[in-house]
């Protein structure tokens, strides 16, 4: 594994990190309130903290939001825009009766319309809840039910492909809002956005909320089961701020650009809430991952910071260093990743041939912003999550069940948890209170990920708890095995899984995508078998490799080792709602 990367030459270091430890223990949750805005009675909204605070300063009529189309024209809002259109959409809400509190769904691709909309939504006092464009009807019925949708955002095309023949049956809804539709084509029941938003308010004031008062409904990605309708209030906005500031390192000046869909918890938390709280530039880019695209919006648009995911990484990396030779990433400072555990060879990559390394940070759905990071001013420790943000407490606790137990020795393994406190928390699983409750055991908040701590404070993700391997009285994390597979030149992406053995317990299985051009023979799966060994020793090695052509994945990006191991073990797939590449 490769060490520690110093941080003696960056650039932009939050100063007031600089003695973390202290800080951290200090850190206050009640001084953060202070640095928001609030609502002039006192009560708080998120979009009043991302828009609507901004007009009376400097800032008002900056770029706040940039879109580049799938055909590369651009449309760009000021903050002033976004309050004027944000302000019309929430004023179309009321029009059509919708009472704060209702929850609007948005199905939609990356168009200015759908963070028009999510703002829009939380300024009339409703709740918002993203679905992810690519799913299909059946998924979108149950999370609509679940969350007993109200409204509905989405365009012509999908609202006829996925939703037309059902959606009345839902007792709970009360309009489609069609982004692209004309008044004239409308179907009873369905509304065009821009003949709504032609009549709306420019001037509508923002809803007076409250810190505790619902403001968003995000479902987790499914990866380990039935995805979960998960609560966030609108003080969760301290942490959505707070977090860019210190763990994406972004400043009033920067040009940000998070590429997560907007249909996951990512997605609003960084890719809308926490840059326009900070008053920066973001790029919102419609189309789905190209490498050349990629490398040219990075040039282009001059964007300084980068927020991305494991999945696109190992893309770009599969791509080669040719392409990103071609391009001028002179503006870009600050690189990070979420969503999946960022293998060392990935973060030496980003130092070797972007010229930094990746920060990897470490959040669920369920905590709302980021917890654990490598920090902008701190060492990157390649293969680590990083450490706990200002404000956040996290410590590895016993797997066993009963009451939890800290382990303060170093370097065990066992389940991250975190103490519950920090704003962005979640209040509940939709209609699933045993299944909160479960989730917290003797003052922690249980994960479900299992991790260890080094001596430095550094957390190192092991695999989800559901994951583990073992093999021959051995505990395997599968990120670990995955990560030395990555380190072999042929190697594009890893799952691997515990296949059950008659004699030790379980054995590790890997499955395995190509670089492009590699031939999937039996001497390269023996030359991989052996590399392993070599690199993890026998006991800990895969047994089996698969090649595949990729790897089941969540919309998110998730690698689904629960769908390989169910197809091991022959078992029904369980919820598949949220799959999506998955060619053997
Ligand atoms: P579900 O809860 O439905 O199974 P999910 O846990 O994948 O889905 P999310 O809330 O989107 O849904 O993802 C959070 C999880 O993603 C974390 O619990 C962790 O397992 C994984 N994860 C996120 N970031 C990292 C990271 N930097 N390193 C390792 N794992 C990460
Ligand atoms: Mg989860």
């Amino acid at each position: 594994m490769s060490g520690t990367i110093t941080k003696t030459e960056k650039q932009g270091v939050a100063p007031n990190l600089i003695d973390y430890p202290k800080t951290c223990a200090e850190f206050d949750w009640s001084q953060a309130r202070t640095q928001l805005q609030g609502l002039p009675d006192g009560g708080l909204n998120i979009a009043y903290e991302a828009v609507d605070s901004h007009l009376s300063q400097a800032i008002a009529d900056k770029l706040a939001l940039r879109w580049i189309s799938k055909k590369d024209q651009i449309q760009d809002f000021t903050y002033r825009d976004l309050a004027e259109q944000t302000s019309r959409f929430a004023s179309a809400l009321k029009t059509l009766e919708i009472k704060p509190g209702a929850k609007v769904y948005s199905l939609a691709g990356r168009l200015p319309s759908l963070y028009i909309g999510a703002l829009g939504t939380l300024k009339a006092g409703c709740v918002f809840t993203p679905l992810f464009s690519a799913f299909g009807p059946e998924p979108i019925r149950s999370r609509m039910e679940i969350g007993e949708a109200n409204v509905l955002l989405t365009t012509k095309a999908l609202y006829r492909k996925k939703l037309a023949s059902w959606w009345r049956e839902l007792p709970n809804m009360q309009a489609v809002l069609l982004i692209d539709a004309e008044a004239e084509e409308c179907e009873p029941g369905c509304y065009s956005l821009d003949s709504l938003m032609a009549e709306g308010d420019p001037h509508f004031p923002c809803e007076e909320t409250q810190a505790e008062q619902m403001a968003l409904l995000h479902f987790t990605s499914g990866t380990t089961g039935k995805p979960k309708g998960v609560v966030h209030v609108h003080q969760a906005v301290m942490v959505h701020k707070q977090s860019a500031f210190y763990a994406l390192d972004l400043h009033p000046d920067d040009i940000y650009w998070c590429t997560a869909d907007p249909g996951w918890v990512t997605g609003t938390s960084y890719g809308i809430i926490a840059p326009l709280c900070l008053g920066v530039t973001m790029i919102v880019d419609e189309a789905e991952f190209d490498a050349e695209r990629w490398y040219r919006i990075l040039q282009d648009q001059q964007v300084s910071v980068w927020y991305t995911a494991p999945t696109a990484i190992r893309m770009l990396m599969k791509a080669g260093p040719d392409i990103r030779r071609q391009y001028d990433l002179s503006a870009l400072h600050f690189i990070a990743s979420v969503g999946e555990p960022l293998n060392p060879e990935a973060v030496v990559w980003g130092e070797e041939v972007l010229g930094m390394p990746f920060h990897d940070n470490w959040w669920q759905t369920e905590t709302g912003g980021i917890m654990i990071a490598n920090l902008a001013s701190q060492d990157v420790k390649p293969g680590s999550m990083g450490r706990p943000l200002p404000g956040i407490q996290a410590a590895i606790v016993t797997q066993n069940d009963g009451s939890r137990e800290e382990i303060t020795e170093p370097m065990q393994i066992g389940e991250l948890a975190l103490k519950p406190g920090w704003p962005s928390m979640f209040r509940a699983y939709l209609h699933q209170p045993e299944k909160y409750q479960k989730s917290f055991s003797n003052g922690w908040y249980l994960s479900g990920d299992l991790a260890m701590q080094d001596t430095d404070g550094y957390f190192w993700f092991v695999g989800r708890a559901d994951d583990l391997i073992k093999s021959s009285g051995h505990l395997i994390g599968p990120f670990e095995v995955e990560s030395a597979l990555m380190e072999h030149e042929a190697v594009a992406e890893a799952g691997v899984i515990g296949k059950p053995d008659p004699i030790a317990g379980e054995i590790v299985k890997a499955f395995v995508a190509l670089k492009p051009g590699v031939e999937a023979d039996e001497s390269l799966r023996k030359q991989l078998l052996g590399f392993a060994r070599k690199r993890l020793g026998a006991a800990v090695a895969p047994k089996e490799i698969v090649f595949r052509t990729n790897l089941p994945k969540t919309r998110s990006g998730k690698i689904m080792r629960r769908l390989l191991k169910a197809r091991e073990l022959g078992l029904p797939e369980g919820d598949i709602s949220t799959l999506e590449s998955d060619e053997r």
